[in-house]
């Protein structure tokens, strides 16, 4: 049998384009997969950034004109070696010229409504490969499914193509006016009369993403349980509902050659489990001098995060002043909401050598925050998967996280009576649990300190890699492809 050819549509991927851990799954998952013997290649737009740093080690395949609504635009293919993975990239000056991933979001949704028309110009013939399977990533790829759907496999076109959409965040789902919508992606008008692509008066990309893909993943077992509810569904609840039965969770993982304390390159000093204490001492002092925080016994907790709601920052900043009085130094390196950088700046001035606060995208930085600190905090108020917590793992950096999503899945509760666990975890997002995770914690490792280091060893030797959730995504894409074609609910070819 020939090897399955899979083609991944995402706005991110590492180490091109970077803003959260969407990126970090399709830097690793199409590598893994290809491990397996599945042929995975990535498809991204050609940011500013990536253009300028690695043209000269692109090949040219293919310059277009793309239809976008009224619009003719240019479009360029272009296609490089990765590690072993093909990426291609799609080129436009004008939407994608840009330093920034994202830019504003009115421009977003025209920026990537481009993109899903160009990759489906570009399947085939231009990219001399035609995909089996097409993996959408999240918003800026769900209306791929629902356009083969409508545009393509109703004329006869791409019959067999099957369709994945992989939701790595729920809450976000690119919602834009019906009109433009219509306009950018030449919806005929029998589908904007039913609930196929309109959520009330407005459009909702990642709602038609769901009804027309073959199949749903989301990155966590628990969190595809989760958003079948009111609480987590972001309105999207009764329609995943009704296609549960396509929906599962499939866990992500880290890229542990990317994100190994024996080899980092970023750190002060490199350490695997077996010199732990010393190697993570060395890099907490040297942390803590880079962030000018006091030399102390006390511990390190550390957060590298996108400043949001999400991410509970607010029950941080809440609990801060309680946590520090409990002798905890707290780091935070991250960008976001301006109140929540506002507050975190004030907090780093009342408590000088005590709490600091990076407002940067620093990727060496955040490597050394998980290996320079003791505790890792993750109060995220929902949480799909999450990377951080896996990363501070591995690098023994223990994760107070509220037990939701990913963080349910991948941190196992220390049990003082047994001794087992990965990290402190809470069940409601509160400061006030918050804050009695981190007392806990500081417990332990004042008063049970050989348990605390077993601890450490135990975290770092979990298996974050994405081999597991690598052949369970084989294991999808056969099944789809050995099917018949998904019993779509919308209206389609
Ligand atoms: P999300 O995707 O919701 O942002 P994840 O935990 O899944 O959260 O992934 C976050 C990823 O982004 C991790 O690799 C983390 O190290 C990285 N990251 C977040 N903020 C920053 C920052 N300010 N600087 C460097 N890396 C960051």
């Amino acid at each position: 049998m020939s090897r399955t050819k899979v083609l991944f549509l995402s706005s991110e991927m590492t180490p091109f384009a970077k803003v959260g851990g969407l990126a970090d799954v399709v830097g690793t998952l199409p590598a893994a997969l290809r491990a397996l013997g599945v042929d995975a290649r990535v498809i991204l737009p050609l940011y500013a950034p990536v253009k300028r740093r690695y043209l000269d080690r692109m090949t040219l395949l293919d310059e277009r004109s793309v239809r976008l609504g009224w619009r003719s635009q240019y479009s360029g293919l272009y296609v490089m070696n990765h590690d072993g993975v093909p990426v291609y990239f799609i080129d436009n000056e004008y939407y994608f010229g840009h330093d920034r991933v994202y830019v504003e979001y009115g421009f977003d949704v025209e920026r990537f409504a481009f993109y899903q028309r160009a990759v489906l110009d570009a399947l085939g013939d231009p990219m001399s490969f035609l995909p089996d399977v097409l993996h959408c990533n999240d918003w800026q790829a769900a209306m791929v499914p629902f356009l083969l759907s409508a545009q393509f496999r109703s004329k006869g076109y791409h019959e067999g193509m099957k369709t994945v959409l992989t939701i790595h965040n729920l809450m976000y789902q690119g919602l834009c006016a019906k009109d433009l919508a219509a306009d950018l992606f030449d919806i005929p008008t029998a589908y904007l009369n039913d609930g196929a692509v309109l959520a009330g008066p407005a459009a909702n990309p990642l709602q038609a993403g769901i009804r027309f893909s073959d199949a749903v993943t989301t990155v966590s077992p628990t969190y595809a349980q989760e958003i079948l509810t009111p609480s987590f569904g972001e309105n999207l609840d009764g329609l995943l509902r009704e296609r549960k039965d396509r929906l599962s969770g499939i866990l992500n993982g880290i890229d542990t050659a990317a994100w190994d304390p024996r080899t980092d390159p970023y750190l002060a000093a490199t350490y695997g489990e077996a010199d732990a204490l010393a190697g993570k001492k060395a890099c907490r002092r040297a942390l803590r001098k880079e962030l000018g925080l006091k030399e102390c016994v006390a511990p390190l907790a550390g957060m590298v995060t996108r400043l949001y709601a999400q991410k509970g920052v607010d029950l941080v900043l809440e609990a801060l002043d309680a946590i520090v009085a409990e002798g905890v130094q707290v780091a935070v390196l991250g960008s976001g909401d301006p109140g929540y950088e506002a507050a975190l700046r004030q907090a780093q001035a009342r408590h000088p050598g005590r709490v600091a606060f990076a407002n940067a995208f620093d990727e060496g930085l955040a490597h050394r925050i998980y290996a320079g600190s003791d505790l890792f905090l993750m109060p995220s108020r929902f949480e799909p998967c999450g990377i951080s917590q896996m990363i501070a793992m591995r690098y023994g950096s223990l994760p107070v996280v509220h037990e939701t999503g990913g963080l349910r899945d991948t941190v196992a509760p220390f049990n003082r009576f047994t001794g087992e666990g990965t990290g402190f975890t809470f069940s409601r997002p509160s400061a006030g649990e918050l804050l009695d995770a981190v007392r806990r914690a500081q417990d332990a490792r004042k008063h049970e300190p050989e348990a605390f280091a077993r601890l450490v060893l135990s975290a770092m030797s979990q298996d974050f890699s994405f081999r597991r959730s690598a052949g369970t995504y084989k294991e999808l894409y056969a099944s789809l492809l050995a099917g018949p074609r998904a019993g779509r609910t919308g209206r389609g070819g």
